[in-house]
């Protein structure tokens, strides 16, 4: 497997402004801190953390849906910054978004067979007659039968909206596909199926997927190497099977310890965290887990801790290793 996606010290501040005619800048919001991995093509790579790790806008750090403050994206060996608008137009064919609330991503006024239709018109790929049949065979490809393609959003139940919303991101045939809490919205009962969907696809359309989510156990369904992001920042990066067995992070620790398992009877084990998490605008100095870790050292308070190699694949940014 070749290397498809390079992220290369991705940051992303945030102005944080004051109130008034003349608003100032008066501080930022770190979103983003230096996020470097790379991605290999036909893998899926998993990015998890609790709501305001920085996970979300690095998602679309990756599809340049925003500017980052500093750092790459290199698909395919071509650089995004290198790109002009139309250039990035055209890259963007490659690469596609599937966000959390499907009603939100499909416009209610148009038609399904419009909605989908509209990225190929976009770039300008194939006839009428064309677009009409590959939008039918993904409507086919996904689940739902071509007269759909003639309903509007709102006549399809969540776990339809997602399916339409999938097969939306695959009209252009994309080999990047980055998919933001896909499921969360959705009933449970509903999540195995668009889940195992998503891999089916994976297969049949040789995809690679960047697949951002809270719940780790959705993420150990579907990914090969999973990220764990702290503050903006990456703690941990690893293949699945060693960070699942053996998380070194705390932080990590804390969050398999607190994801429901089918095989766990009691609470035993389980890694209180205690406190908020601190406000991205005023991270703390040194590791920025300090505050909660209950594994936290005197050099912790003053020296960040750089995302290291431990072992085969896996990388963590922590003083015990
Ligand atoms: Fe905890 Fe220190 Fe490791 Fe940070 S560097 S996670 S505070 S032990």
């Amino acid at each position: 497997m070749g290397k498809l996606v390079e992220i290369i010290g991705l940051k992303k501040y945030f102005p944080i402004r004051s109130v008034g005619i003349f608003s100032k800048i008066k501080g930022y919001v770190r979103a983003v801190e230096e996020v470097s991995f790379s991605i290999n093509e036909g893998e899926t790579i998993g990015i998890v953390g609790e709501s305001g790790c920085g996970k979300s806008t690095t998602g679309r750090l990756i599809l340049r849906l925003i500017e980052p403050t500093a750092g790459d994206v290199v698909f395919d060996g071509q650089a995004l910054s290198g790109l002009d608008a139309e250039g990035l137009r055209q890259m963007r064919r490659h690469m596609q978004f599937i966000f959390q609330d499907p009603y939100a991503s499909l416009n209610p006024r148009m038609k399904v067979g419009a909605i989908m239709e509209e990225p190929l018109k976009i770039h300008n790929m194939g006839s009428a007659k064309n677009r009409k049949e590959i939008v039918d065979d993904l409507l086919r490809v996904v689940g739902l039968r071509t007269e759909h393609a003639s309903h509007y959003p709102h006549e399809f139940s969540g776990g339809q909206r997602q399916r339409l919303a999938i097969a939306r991101a695959l009209v252009t045939h994309p080999r990047l596909v980055i998919a933001d809490e896909p499921v969360s919205a959705l009933d449970v009962s509903i999540q195995a199926q668009i889940l195992n969907l998503m891999k089916d696809l994976q297969e049949q359309f040789r995809l690679t997927y960047v697949f951002i989510s809270h719940d780790l156990s959705v993420v150990r369904h579907v990914s090969d190497k999973v990220g764990v992001m702290y503050l903006g920042r990456l703690v941990e990066f690893s293949g699945k099977t060693d960070l699942y067995l053996q998380p070194l992070h705390p932080y990590t620790q804390a969050l398999l310890s607190a994801a429901p398992r089918m095989d766990r009877r009691s609470k035993e084990g389980r890694i209180i965290l205690h406190g908020d998490i601190p406000s991205p605008a005023n991270p703390p100095p040194g590791c920025t887990f300090h505050t909660r870790c209950s594994e936290c050292m005197p050099v912790c308070k003053e020296v960040r801790p750089e995302l290291k190699t431990v072992g085969e694949g896996h990388q963590v940014a922590c003083h015990l290793y």
